[in-house]
């Protein structure tokens, strides 16, 4: 049974890198019929934050990447967090230590400083020197006894190679006097670092398949030697290529968002999201652009990884959030757009619905964490319905939705005049438009969309002016903005005497 995991430490919120390696790993799980753990690393309790603990289950949730087994949701090999399973790692770097394979470090701190200055001073390469791996049985013995603070490191061996096959990149070797000599596997305070529970843990919780980040190959080797040195049988590695900016510097904050925080915020579906990343340095075998999670999880194939590094399209993802976004039915639509709505200040903090609380923010999700969700009225929610067919082929976010729909709630100001007259015309000309449109707007109230179109086209031919020169001021005056849904359905939405009243408005 294929089993693997993404084993994340929670030194920060989850970003796109992270994202695409979780969902590599519950790919590759859902196509092979494996099985997806979540193990939490937070070795590391100097980085570690609760904030980033919660910030990865709802991200994942968000994502709806479920996993099989691991953080809250336990699993057959218990617990998934490696901060509770301390005493297991300390009994196996024990274990090393009475093979031979690790060894007890008593050097303190003063030392290690000295030789780091030598090496630099020496352009020597950094490291331990490896002077505890000497010490007899008995000056260990000594040390202990006399309550010494110590490390245990791994004995590295000095000579020969250690080599390992990538799926990717194919077989790799380091000579062993190239890996980093003795790494600290326990530290003084008895906790693990990185190396040693990670092995220990994809070990016994039967990790086939290791899929992780390029960066983390030259661990790679280490992570072998110990295998051998506990006479385990290593797990199948994949590396993944990097993720890109379009100038090929490693994406950072400088290409625009990075966490998925910040995709969410800025209004961006998980379909899109999803259907993004599983394609950023990923083929499928159709070539089709969509796809949903369930068919990327059947047809998901490690071998169709690229080597070269993904370059990270915001315009492509853009692409992606608009399709999906056309997808979604009215009330979708509106359950997706309401948050950012509520929130917008478009309501000024009350006219809407009493507060939802709870419920609400977690609908949300981390949303507008700090704030409670409004519930719509009944009112609100009915004109949002109307609107929101003629919004969803308009949409590239659904941050978008808040000024698109503003026109429907309160008084727009009126906007100056340089607004509204269109460019190539004069004052005198847009207020005959203004006025004739009056005459159009009160017979479209129950027309098609077309018919009443037709009605807006025989204006503008009888007042010699282009279509569009007629629709801006009319669209200007009465929703107060450029970005409004199709005028035609504003102006039924809004209903035709507020309309009137906008024009009238205007034109005074
Ligand atoms: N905890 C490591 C990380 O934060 C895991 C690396 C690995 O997958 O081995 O990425």
């Amino acid at each position: 049974e294929v089993r693997v995991r993404y084993a994340p430490s929670p030194t920060g919120m989850q970003h796109i890198g992270g994202v695409r390696t979780a969902l590599f790993n519950y790919l590759y799980a859902r196509s092979q019929n494996g099985k997806f753990i979540l193990r939490i690393e937070d070795t590391d309790q100097t980085r570690y934050s609760a904030e980033y603990e919660q910030n990865l289950y709802d991200t994942l949730a968000w994502l709806g990447l479920e996993w099989d087994e691991g953080g809250p949701r336990g699993g057959q090999y218990a617990p998934y967090v490696q901060s509770q399973r301390f005493d297991l790692y300390k009994k196996y770097a024990l274990e090393l230590v009475e093979k031979g394979q690790a060894y007890y470090c008593f050097c303190d701190e003063e030392r290690l400083e000295r030789i780091r200055k030598i090496q630099t001073m020496n352009k020597m390469p950094p490291g331990y020197d490896r002077h505890c791996r000497s010490l007899s049985s008995d000056e260990v013995k000594a040390n202990l006894d006399a309550g010494k603070p110590f490390v245990i490191r791994l004995a590295v061996p000095m000579e020969g190679s250690t080599k390992f096959h990538d799926v990717l990149l194919g077989d790799i070797e380091w000579k062993n006097e190239d890996v980093n000599p003795d790494p600290v596997l326990l530290k003084s305070d008895g906790f693990p670092t990185y190396h040693l529970a990670n092995i220990v843990d994809d070990h016994f919780m039967k990790i086939t398949h290791v899929m992780r980040a390029q960066e983390w190959i030259p661990s790679t080797p280490l992570h072998v030697v110990m295998y051998k040195a506990f006479g385990w049988e290593h797990p199948d590695y994949c590396h993944l290529p990097m993720v890109m900016g379009q100038d090929g510097q490693k994406l950072s904050k400088r290409h625009g968002a990075t966490s998925c925080n910040e995709f969410r915020n800025n209004g961006y579906l998980k379909e899109a999201l999803i259907n993004y990343v599983a394609m950023l340095g990923c083929s499928y075998e159709d070539a089709r652009d969509m796809y949903t999670l369930e068919e990327l999880g059947s047809l998901f194939r490690m071998e169709h990884i690229n080597k070269a590094p993904a370059v990270f399209d915001y315009k492509k993802l853009e692409w992606f959030n608009g399709q999906y976004m056309r997808m979604k039915t009215d009330e979708e639509l509106f359950d997706l757009t309401w948050p950012f709505i509520a929130n917008s200040g478009l309501f000024g903090g009350c006219g809407a619905g009493e507060a939802n609380g709870e419920e609400a923010r977690k609908a949300a999700g981390f949303l507008f964490a700090d704030q409670t969700l409004l519930r719509p009225t009944d009112e609100q929610k009915e004109k949002l319905m109307k609107v929101m067919p003629l919004i969803k082929e308009r949409l590239h976010f659904l941050t978008d939705a808040p000024a698109m729909v503003s026109f429907l709630f309160g008084e727009p100001a009126v906007p100056p005049a340089e607004e509204i007259i269109p460019k190539k015309l004069d004052a005198a000309k847009t207020r005959e438009i203004l006025i004739e449109a009056k005459d159009v707007i009160a017979k479209i109230g129950g027309m098609t969309e077309e018919d009443a179109n037709l009605l807006f086209k025989a204006a503008a031919e009888k007042l010699d002016a282009k279509l569009g020169d007629l629709m801006m001021p009319i669209r200007m005056a009465v929703t107060g903005s450029r970005v409004s849904p199709p005028l035609v359905g504003s102006i039924q939405i809004l209903g035709i005497e507020v309309s009137l009243a906008r024009i009238d408005r205007t034109l005074s």
